[in-house]
């Protein structure tokens, strides 16, 4: 598969989004992010508790099944990924002032 860009990769998404979604984007984008970051969760929590292997292809599935429901939020609030990823790194570049997460300035953050 080529590579996908977050605009093609948003466009693409988009167009599976079922008319039952389509009805409260925002609404059905986080609920569902919340329920795959949950099924993230599972898998990492059995690999740490539970004695099994973890399951690398399936968190990566899963993965994606997080971005798909970022990228529905993000449409139903009308931003792209481009911008959402931006501003992210952004906020962090300010905050770690150029540098890597520190305690420090995480904890004495001003935003
Ligand atoms: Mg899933």
């Amino acid at each position: 598969m080529d590579k996908i860009s977050f605009v093609e990769y948003q466009k693409q998404a988009n167009s599976l989004i079922s008319e039952a979604g389509k009805k409260d984007m925002i609404l059905n984008g986080v609920m569902g992010l919340a329920g795959e970051a949950g099924e993230c969760v599972d898998l990492v929590k059995k690999e740490r508790f539970q004695g099994h292997e973890l399951n690398r292809d399936k968190l990566i599935e899963e993965l994606g099944d997080v971005l798909w429901y970022i990228a529905e939020t993000a449409s139903g609030l009308n931003v792209s990924l481009d911008e959402i990823a931006e501003k992210n790194l952004d906020k962090l570049h300010k905050r770690y002032h150029g540098d890597k997460f520190n305690a420090f300035d995480s904890i004495n953050r001003k935003e």
